[in-house]
């Protein structure tokens, strides 16, 4: 296959495209680089299967030869990276998917887009099977992140219901690992970034929230696998594993070996407006239609990204 991977130099594309490219296809990488980083794909530079465009796909999408799938991924994805580029993420949700839905379909290729769990919001059922609807405020600060995705998908299910594009929607639930930001501002790198350098941990509001946290290698398998199928309905990609983020502070506490101590901090800016409460997959759809599930437990994940931190501190 000759594969396009819009966001290719962040977190998630970029080992999309090493997944791709261990599976002998051609991929092309696309990114604007906005919250993307060139260090994580700067590997594959030299790889003749692969080549990099440097372009923002909410903008028209020109692509010469033939295209056997288009994964879309280029977003930002952390709290605060939505915040500081509100229109930008509005953008490549809506006119990015638009263009990289409208590309899928002229070259005749599947199209996959990474969707998210902020589809369910605030979630009023506990864990999220692909059946509820969700409860977003769609004029919150998460809105922008929220609303687009959820726009995303209603375009693809358009796209395949009125030209039979071949599409696939993957819900992805929190996700961590190498090559995730060390300054994102998420919760697994802030705290292990703080745990490494001896300051205390910010745990924010009670601590009583809930995640479930997935590493990346899980996921990436779970895309493949989904791509390779023929289901054209969302499927929740997470490890069903839910923890507050107080327990999580403590593992990350446990596995670095530190003495920092648990502070807890109520953010006046938007970070925290809208949090959801909890989350957690229901992760029967993936097990029965992609025979999936998780592989890699908490401690062995932090272990592998806390030694990817390490090194870049
Ligand atoms: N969080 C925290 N301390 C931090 C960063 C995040 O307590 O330094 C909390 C945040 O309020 C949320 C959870 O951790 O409840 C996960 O936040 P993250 O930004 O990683 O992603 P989200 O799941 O909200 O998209």
């Amino acid at each position: 296959m000759r594969v396009l991977i819009t966001g290719a130099a962040g977190f998630l594309g970029s080992h999309l495209c090493d997944r791709f490219l261990a599976e002998g296809h051609t991929v092309v990488g696309m990114d604007n680089l906005i919250t993307g980083n060139m260090d994580n794909i700067a590997h594959l530079f030299g790889n003749e299967n692969f080549n990099f465009i440097k372009h923002n796909v909410s903008n028209y999408i020109y692509l010469d030869g033939p295209l056997d799938a288009v994964l879309h991924f280029a977003s930002p994805a952390s709290p605060i990276d939505y915040l500081e580029h509100p229109i930008p993420t509005m953008k490549v949700g809506s006119l990015g998917t638009l263009n990289t839905i409208g590309l899928a379909k002229a070259k005749g290729a599947k199209f996959l887009i990474a969707s998210t769990s902020e589809v369910y919001g605030d979630p009023q059922v506990n864990p999220q099977p692909e059946t509820y609807w969700g409860h977003v405020n769609p004029i919150g600060p998460r809105g922008v992140y929220d609303e687009a995705k959820r726009f995303s998908e209603a375009m693809t299910m358009a796209y395949h219901r009125y030209h039979g594009v071949d599409t696939r929607i993957v819900r992805i639930f929190n996700t961590y690992g190498p090559r995730m930001r060390l300054h994102d501002g998420r919760v697994v790198p802030n705290f292990i970034y703080q745990a490494l350098t001896g300051q205390p941990l910010t745990v924010f509001g009670d601590g009583q929230q809930t995640r479930s946290f997935q590493f990346y290698s899980d996921l990436i398998e779970g895309i493949y696998r989904l791509l390779k199928s023929d289901e054209n309905d969302p499927v929740n990609i997470g490890n069903p594993s839910e923890i507050t983020i107080l327990q999580f502070a403590e593992a990350v506490l446990k596995v670095t070996g530190s003495k920092s101590e648990i502070q807890y901090v109520q953010p006046t800016d938007d970070r925290i407006t809208d949090d959801p409460k909890v989350r957690r997959p229901d992760i029967t759809k993936a097990k029965r239609v992609l025979n999936w599930e998780p592989q890699v437990n908490l401690e062995e994940g932090l272990a592998k990204t806390i030694e990817y931190f390490q090194g870049r501190i």
